[in-house]
């Protein structure tokens, strides 16, 4: 009788993406580093500059830190691509999502 062994690997971590910043429209102003609730984000050590994303990882995207940004386009949400609205071409199936 042939003797198997089986092995179980975890997914390689992939660092996230939460939100992308538009350096030309932020100003390094942190308020979006006070709402994080989950300490996300840290200010950048140059001044005017986006936060560093330092806990992608941590985000609930719970919306705060970009609705809470006073300067808009500053800041967008990246949403993991299974959260992004969809839909398909009744005829084609071709499949269209949310960016
Ligand atoms: S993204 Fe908005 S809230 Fe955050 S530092 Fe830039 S301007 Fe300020
Ligand atoms: S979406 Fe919420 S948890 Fe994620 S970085 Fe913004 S404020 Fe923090």
């Amino acid at each position: 009788m042939t003797e198997r062994k089986a092995v179980a690997l975890p997914n390689l971590v992939t660092p996230n993406t939460p939100v992308i910043f538009n350096p030309d429209k932020c100003v390094g102003c942190n308020h979006c580093v006070e709402v994080c609730q989950i300490d996300v984000f840290i200010p950048n050590p140059e001044k005017g500059n986006p936060p560093i994303i330092l806990h992608p990882d941590e985000c609930w995207y719970c919306g705060c830190c970009v609705n809470d940004c006073p300067h808009p386009g500053a800041v967008k949400f990246n949403w993991p691509l299974q959260q992004r609205g969809y839909w398909r071409d009744k005829e084609t199936g071709e499949v269209f999502r949310l960016k």
